[in-house]
């Protein structure tokens, strides 16, 4: 495949003519965002070139193609990726020194995109990579949100939620398409007519309509022929409309200051892991199913006129966990009152259209709307869920388990209550002709514990496709020492496919090459050392032990698990401040859901530890701890890259896959973590000795909740527990004010320790005794750091990809002749 061969005097002269025409007076060279902007541009001039080309290409083709619905994208920022992808990173470097600046300095500037919580949402970005490297065509949707995740700062060591103002300064790679805006209808009534042939037909009777008009960012394909898009969906008025019909509090309703159609695309819910039941959120996601629906309807109409039985055979829609369920419902509702289709008709062809993503156990997580509201927002919807529900439980599980009603109560997609729910997830699952969990225990988990009756319906629907991670922006663009290093030692594109690193393998016990791989490591903590310092104020060595726990703030995830770690070796230190280790830096990176107190009370723990053991002289500097204010894809990009130690520390059973494990990972960081998610093929892949794991088992956890978990148990036996617990209710890190800190030990004692914190400490602690001693092994710890670059090929998003495309997609790659 060749690349696209741009010289540096065509780059040049392009950004010039940006500069010049596009951004009008720019005479200030020193102004980095204008020439970032004008690079920017000119790079986007290739890649609507190549866009245009891939769509040609793709429609003579008939190529079947992918929608993937997610209500969240976490893109970063898109210079340098694009630059990498198409290849052109050198020749850019060349023509912007040119005209004096740095391309890296440019990289730097401009918003991340931030149209996402965590993972999530970066798993999206990363499938979009992967397909358009993979030729395959594709398509992603979602909303345009004016705000996305909040922006985060700290204020006395609690944390500060501020509106998101990405597209402040413009976006330069996107483009709005008004000729492909579509209309949607909310609310009204549903009125039933009976037919010539005494059927009865229902006519929905809409109150309102919202118009949404797309936004298109082109995503390049690294190396390949395809820049496929992502289109984002903006909500504006097409009518004078109450939109008064829904309330929030605090964050979303403090920014609720447009009350207008608007308001659909106006911001992302914060919460990861977490649903509201928010009326806005719910028309946030038929807004964008619908609008979605209709412009893959409209596409499959241009290039095969209304053939729906060849539509099945040209479209693939993936719901990125149930957050977009409502497009089967919608699907079904167009073609049985829009094109007269039959019932049985429809549901087949929704059968084999939609696809769906578990990414959680978690039941607070588990998606619900109660009847009242679908109702309301959506009354044909609702009818037509009671159709699928009848359905369903009169056929299918009344068959396999006749006049069970215990059964029909518990596989219905309605939940009865006191207020009645429609699950979506049932929904999903009865719907979809695949249903993938994320990582081998947990696909394993949602067959046995979450829905082992669906399984036992339908044994080949539940299915396992691990994540990945695209090794173009988490090693290649943010690792550029690391990937020069790799570029000489591993023969075949590694960037392409990532098993290449395994080449590395017979590198690793050799000196030589030990040394270089570890002097680019010290060379990647300087940087970041000097990141931390301008971000926090606080100096930290590069001789440390840079050990990071970068993830969204959740108790699952436990960051008070590592907290309370510091709290004992910052107590081991005081005792006896001659103790044997080597320094340790705490890195952390997270925000927290903006209404979730104990969250934001850990924050402000290990803030104010931080603060305390930052300043004090006794341990001569062998602990430090800095919390990274507003972690997001772009800080990820410099963390990872210096981190030495990756904290995975989920309570067994509770982290569906993880990603931020594979991204550090494969930078050579060497994780601790429990036998959760991901973590666990990830040992497979580097070996029990090139990983520290520690903790309970997802066996030993259900086997402590079946006994009745009692915490108290561990702060009356473990001295240490004890000590640093009652720490948290004195003033020793709150001078004169004690129990600031108290509202985590009461959440690990009087709270029961939901995700079994105390339960794991000792085992944790002793994992993190043998880390030390191994990493004051040089050579050891170089060998382990090698391993875990060199064995990460199974985590390419790629690897994800084609799992999809073969079990679930059946797509064939569309690539130049
Ligand atoms: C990868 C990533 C995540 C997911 O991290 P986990 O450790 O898997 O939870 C979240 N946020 C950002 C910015 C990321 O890059």
């Amino acid at each position: 495949m060749a690349l696209t061969k741009i010289t540096k005097a065509e780059l040049t002269k392009r950004i010039k003519h940006h500069l010049n025409f596009t951004l009008d007076d720019v005479t200030d060279n020193q102004n980095k965002e204008a020439y970032w902007k004008a690079t920017s541009l000119a790079i986007n001039d290739i890649v609507v070139e190549k866009l245009q080309a891939t769509k040609a290409r793709q429609q003579s083709a008939n190529a079947r193609s992918v929608n993937y619905l997610s209500l969240e994208y976490l893109m970063g920022r898109m210079l340098s990726n694009n630059l990498h992808n198409l290849g052109v990173y050198e020749a850019a470097e060349a023509a912007v020194r040119d005209l004096g600046h740095e391309l890296s300095d440019l990289c730097e500037q401009g918003a991340d995109l931030a149209l996402g919580n965590g993972g999530l949402g970066r798993l999206a970005a990363c499938f979009l990579d992967s397909l358009a490297t993979l030729d395959y065509a594709a398509t992603g949707y979602g909303i345009h949100y004016q705000h996305g995740l909040f922006k985060q700062s700290f204020k006395d060591c609690r944390q500060v939620e501020e509106p998101d103002m990405w597209r402040e300064f413009g976006n330069p790679w996107e483009v709005c398409r008004p000729d492909a805006a579509q209309t949607i209808a909310l609310y009204g009534h549903v009125k039933h007519e009976t037919q010539a042939d005494g059927t009865v037909k229902s006519i929905w009777e809409p109150k309102t309509h919202c118009k949404g008009v797309p936004w298109d960012i082109p995503i390049v394909g690294y190396n390949s022929a395809t820049v496929n898009v992502l289109r984002l969906w903006e909500g504006t008025a097409t009518e004078a409309f109450d939109w008064d019909h829904f309330s929030d509090g605090n964050y979303i309703h403090a920014l609720k200051d447009n009350v207008r159609a608007e308001t659909v695309s106006k911001v992302l819910y914060p919460k990861d892991e977490h649903e509201a039941g928010k009326e806005l959120r719910f028309i946030q996601q038929y807004f964008f199913c619908a609008c979605s629906l209709k412009d893959i309807i409209a596409r499959h109409e241009r290039s095969q006129g209304i053939d729906w039985s060849a539509f099945t055979d040209s479209t693939a829609i993936q719901l990125n966990d149930t957050h977009p369920t409502i497009a089967i419902v919608e699907l079904m509702r167009i073609l049985l009152d829009e094109y007269d289709m039959a019932w049985d008709e429809s549901w087949a062809i929704c059968q084999k259209v939609f696809s769906y993503t578990n990414h959680t156990l978690l039941p607070e997580a588990l998606e619900k709307w109660s009847v009242r509201l679908f109702e309301k927002v959506l009354p044909r919807h609702l009818e037509i869920v009671y159709r699928i529900n009848e359905d369903f439980l009169n056929n299918e599980v009344n068959e396999k388990w006749p006049h069970d009603f215990q059964m029909r109560r518990k596989l219905s997609l309605i939940e009865e209550g006191h207020e009645r729910m429609v699950r979506m997830a049932h929904l999903c699952v009865v719907s979809a002709h695949k249903v993938n969990g994320v990582a081998e225990i947990h696909s394993k988990l949602v067959k046995q514990d979450l829905f082992p009756e669906f399984d036992a319906l339908w044994p080949e629907k539940l299915t396992n496709v691990t994540n990945g991670i695209t090794p173009r922006r988490w090693l290649k663009a943010c690792n550029p020492k690391l990937s020069k290093l790799l570029d000489k030692h591993v023969n075949e594109d590694w960037a392409k496919d990532l098993n290449n690193l395994s080449q590395l393998v017979a590198l690793a016990d050799t000196p030589k090459f030990q040394k270089e791989f570890m002097a680019i490591k010290r060379e990647n903590k300087v940087e970041l050392a000097k990141e931390i310092e301008q971000l926090t104020g606080v100096v930290v060595s590069p001789d440390a032990i840079f050990d990071v726990q970068i993830k969204r703030l959740h108790e699952y995830k436990r960051q008070h698990l590592n907290f309370l770690h510091i709290l004992a070796l910052y107590s081991r230190l005081l005792e006896n401040p001659n103790l044997v280790m080597q320094p340790r830096v705490f890195i952390f990176g997270a925000k927290a859901a903006p209404g979730y107190h104990l969250a934001k009370e850990i924050i402000f723990a290990i803030n104010k530890v931080a603060e305390k053991i930052n300043s004090d002289q006794r341990i001569q500097g062998k602990l430090k701890v800095v919390f990274l204010p507003n972690y997001r894809i772009s800080l990820a990009e410099k963390i990872i890259p210096g981190a030495d130690v990756s904290e995975q520390i989920s309570t067994a059973g509770k982290e569906a896959s993880g990603t931020g494990n594979m991204k550090l990972a494969l930078n050579g960081a060497v994780t601790i973590g429990t036998l959760d998610g991901a973590n666990i093929e990830i040992a497979e892949e580097v070996g029990n000795e090139n990983i520290f794991i520690f903790g309970n088992t997802v066996e030993e956890v259900k086997a402590i909740k079946a006994q009745g978990y009692n915490p108290y148990h561990f702060y009356e036996t473990n001295a240490e527990l004890k000590k640093i617990l009652d720490w948290l209710d004195s003033d020793f890190f709150t001078p004169g004010q004690p129990y600031q800190l108290s509202a985590i030990k009461h959440s690990l004692l009087d709270g029961g320790d939901p995700y079994l914190v105390l339960a794991d400490f000792q085992s944790y602690s002793d994992a993190h005794q043998a880390l030390d001693i191994a990493y004051r092994d040089q050579s050891r710890w170089a060998r382990m750091a090698i391993l875990n670059t060199a064995c990460m090929g199974k985590f390419n998003s790629d690897r994800s990809i084609q799992d999809y495309v073969e079990n679930i997609w059946h797509l064939a790659p569309c690539a130049e002749k």
